[in-house]
């Protein structure tokens, strides 16, 4: 895939080539700020805020991709286990508002205690949002200037790797 297709997570553009998996409703694609390794996103194609909006067939589809996009980057990132995410809506953490499963891929002592991978999702979505909010009225972020840790291309080898492995 490439970059003249753009999918649309909530405001922001994804390019083709950051998309690893794309069913009739529902994409997978390579996260911005992963928190850890292989920590990837699931998406309906269609731009709805909560998860209550999807329909029983969205839904189905979200979690059928969900399901064969963890197995593969649990197995790629020589983990053993996952982490499976929502935050739906803004009280609960989120801050893109376009539903998505976070997955990550979990090894054993990769956090000092287990349920601190909820609050890097959370610190990484606080930092976020907070960079979201300094922005001068009407501007938008800046995802290069934001992005520090990714690179574009980075983050295109990496949806080229999953998409491989997916096929
Ligand atoms: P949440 O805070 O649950 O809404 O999660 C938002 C997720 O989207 C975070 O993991 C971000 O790193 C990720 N994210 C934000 N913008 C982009 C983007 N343009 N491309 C890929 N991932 C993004």
């Amino acid at each position: 895939m490439d970059d003249s297709v753009k999918y649309g997570f909530g405001p922001h553009p994804i390019p083709g080539s950051h998309v690893f998996a794309l069913t009739p409703l529902s994409m997978g694609f390579v996260n911005l700020k992963p928190v850890v390794p292989g920590h990837v996103l699931v998406s309906p194609l269609r731009n709805v805020k909560r998860f209550a909006d999807l329909t029983a067939a969205e839904v189905a589809d979200l979690w059928l991709l969900a399901q064969r996009i963890g197995a593969t980057v649990e197995r790629h990132y020589g983990a053993a286990s996952l982490t499976l995410a929502i935050q739906d809506g803004p009280f609960a953490g989120q801050t893109v508002p376009h539903v998505h499963i976070h997955i990550l891929p979990r090894k054993a002592g990769d956090f000092p205690k287990n349920d601190e991978v909820y609050d890097a999702i959370d610190r990484e979505s606080v930092q976020y949002k907070a960079a979201a909010a300094a922005q001068p009225a009407g501007e938008k972020l800046d995802l290069d200037k934001e992005r520090r840790v990714r690179s574009h291309d980075d983050m295109a080898a990496e949806a080229a790797e999953l998409r491989a492995l997916l096929q």
